[in-house]
C-alpha cells in the first residue's frame, strides 16, 4: 500500500493464447490450476495453458466455506482425502505462498444414539486409514465449546467426533498461489478465454474453441465444476451430474468465539470464523437443479433458523453478505479423475460439495493421468465407468451426511 499501487507486478503474466500446447486444461479454477502445477512441477510438461472463462478465483475456489479435512469413511474416498490433507500440510512451504493453512480442528457434533454409532465407525475407518480421529463425549465438548446450546431438546448435543488436523485455508490464495506457481513454471494462464467447443477427428482431441480463438492440443484436461456437464457436451458426452447451488453466508466481524470448525448434522449446519472475525457458514443444497451462482430464501431460513438453535449466543450478529456456487453433483456424491471414450480427452468432475479439500490432490492425480494415462493410486476410485456397473462410492461424508 505504501507505494501507492505504483510499480507492482501480477502474480502471472497475461500472455496471449499460443495456436497450440502440448495440452490445454479447461478450468481455472482450483482444480484446473492445481493440475497444471503438478503437471509442470511432477511430469515436467510445461507446454500447457489453463483456459478461464472469466478470473482466476472467480468460481468455487473463491465461494466455499475454506474447510479440509480427512475424515472420509469409504475405501476410494478415505485414501484420497487423507493423501490431499498431507499435500495441504506442506503446501504452502511448496508453493512458498502464504495460504493460511489453519488446522484448528473440525468438530462433527453428534445429536443422538444413531449418529453417535455412525461418528464411532467413522472415527475407527479414519484411524485405520491413518489420520486422526477422537470421539468426544458431551462434557469433554462443552469443556472446549461452551457457547453450544446444551439445554436444546430439539437437538440435544451427545458429543463430538474431533479430527485435531482439519481446519481451514484461505480460498482464494490457494487459487493464487498455484496460479503462480504454475505461470512460474511457463504455464499459460488464459482469463477471459471461454471454450465454447471442443474438436476431435477420428475419435482423437485435437484441440478446442475459445472466444480467443482456436487453440490446438494434444490433450484436453476439462476441469469445470459446476459446468462440467455443459463442458463434456461439447464432445458430444453425456455426464451423470446435475449442477445444484449452494449458498454460503458471513456475519459482520466478531471477537473471536468460534476455535474450531462446527458442524451439526441434525440442523444441517457448519460454521466457522475467518481471520476477520466474520462466522462463516453453510447447510445444505438449494436442492433444485440451476445454473444461477446465487441462492433462494427458503434456504436462508433454515440455515440461520439452525444457527440460532446451536448458537443462540450470536442471535443478535448481523449478516453481512451471501452467495451460492454452482454445485456439479454426482449419484453417489463421489467425484470422477478418469480418461473419456475420446482419446486425449480427461474428466475432472463430479466434486460436489466438497471439492475445495481435494484442490491439491486432484490437481496431482489428475496431472499424474493425463501425463501417463495411467489413474494415480489414491485416486483409483473415481472411474467413470462407476456409474454403468453400480460400483458407487457412496460415502455418508460424501453424500453430504456431514457436507463441508
Ligand atoms: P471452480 O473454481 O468453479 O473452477 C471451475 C472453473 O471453470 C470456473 O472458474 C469457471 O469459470 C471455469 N469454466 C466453466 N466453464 C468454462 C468454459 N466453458 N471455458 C473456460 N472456463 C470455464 N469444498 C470443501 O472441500 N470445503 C468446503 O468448505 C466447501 N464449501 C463450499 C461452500 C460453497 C458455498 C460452495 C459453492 C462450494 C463449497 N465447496 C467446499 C466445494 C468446492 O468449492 C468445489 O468443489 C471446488 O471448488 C470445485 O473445484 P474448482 O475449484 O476447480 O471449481
Amino acid at each position: 500500500g505504501l507505494t501507492g499501487n505504483r510499480g507492482w507486478q501480477g502474480h502471472w503474466r497475461d500472455p496471449d493464447p499460443k495456436p497450440q500446447y502440448d495440452a490445454v486444461i479447461i478450468g481455472g479454477g482450483g482444480h484446473g490450476l492445481a493440475t497444471a502445477y503438478y503437471l509442470a512441477k511432477d511430469h515436467g510438461m510445461t507446454n500447457i495453458a489453463v483456459l478461464e472463462r472469466s478470473y482466476i478465483g472467480g468460481g468455487n475456489v473463491g465461494r466455499n466455506t475454506t474447510i479440509v479435512r480427512a475424515n472420509y469413511y469409504l475405501p476410494g474416498n478415505s485414501e484420497f482425502y487423507s493423501h490431499s490433507l498431507k499435500l495441504w500440510e506442506g503446501l504452502e512451504q511448496d508453493l512458498n505462498y502464504n495460504a493460511m493453512m489453519s488446522q484448528r480442528g473440525i468438530l462433527n457434533v453428534f445429536h443422538n444414539d444413531a449418529q453417535r454409532d455412525s461418528a464411532v465407525r467413522r472415527a475407527n475407518a479414519i484411524i485405520n486409514q491413518g489420520d486422526d480421529a477422537e470421539i468426544l463425549s458431551r462434557d469433554q465438548l462443552r469443556d472446549m465449546v461452551p457457547l453450544l446450546n446444551y439445554a436444546n431438546n430439539r437437538f440435544p448435543i451427545q458429543g463430538a467426533l474431533l479430527q485435531r488436523r482439519a481446519g481451514t485455508a484461505r480460498h482464494d490464495a490457494v487459487a493464487w498461489g498455484f496460479a503462480r506457481g504454475a505461470d512460474q513454471r511457463g504455464v499459460d494462464i488464459l482469463q477471459n478465454c471461454e471454450v465454447t467447443g471442443i474438436r476431435t477427428e477420428g475419435g482423437k482431441v485435437i484441440g478446442v474453441e475459445t472466444s480467443r480463438g482456436l487453440i490446438r492440443a494434444g490433450k484436453v484436461a476439462m476441469a469445470a465444476a459446476g459446468r462440467s456437464s455443459q463442458v463434456a457436451a461439447m464432445a458430444g458426452l453425456t455426464l451423470p451430474i446435475e449442477s445444484h447451488v449452494l449458498q454460503a453466508f458471513v456475519s459482520e466481524g466478531l471477537k473471536p468465539i468460534i476455535d474450531h470448525v462446527l458442524t451439526f448434522a441434525e440442523g444441517h449446519l457448519y460454521i466457522s470464523q475467518s481471520d476477520k472475525g466474520g462466522l462463516v457458514f453453510g447447510s445444505y443444497l438449494d436442492l433444485y437443479a440451476s445454473y444461477a451462482a446465487r441462492g433462494n430464501l427458503p434456504m436462508v431460513e433454515h440455515t440461520m433458523e439452525a444457527c440460532v438453535a446451536m448458537l443462540p449466543a450470536i442471535g443478535k450478529a448481523r449478516l453481512l453478505r451471501s452467495w451460492g456456487g454452482i454445485m456439479d453433483m454426482t449419484p453417489d456424491g463421489s467425484p470422477i479423475i478418469d480418461r473419456t471414450s475420446i482419446e486425449g480427452l480427461y474428466l475432472n468432475a463430479g466434486w460436489c460439495y466438497g471439492g475445495f479439500k481435494a484442490t491439491p490432490a486432484s490437481g496431482q492425480c489428475y496431472a499424474h493421468l493425463i501425463a501417463t494415462d495411467r489413474p494415480h493410486e489414491a485416486a483409483a476410485g473415481f472411474r467413470l465407468d462407476r456409474f454403468e456397473t453400480g460400483r458407487g462410492l457412496m460415502d455418508e461424508e460424501a453424500t453430504g451426511a456431514q457436507h463441508n
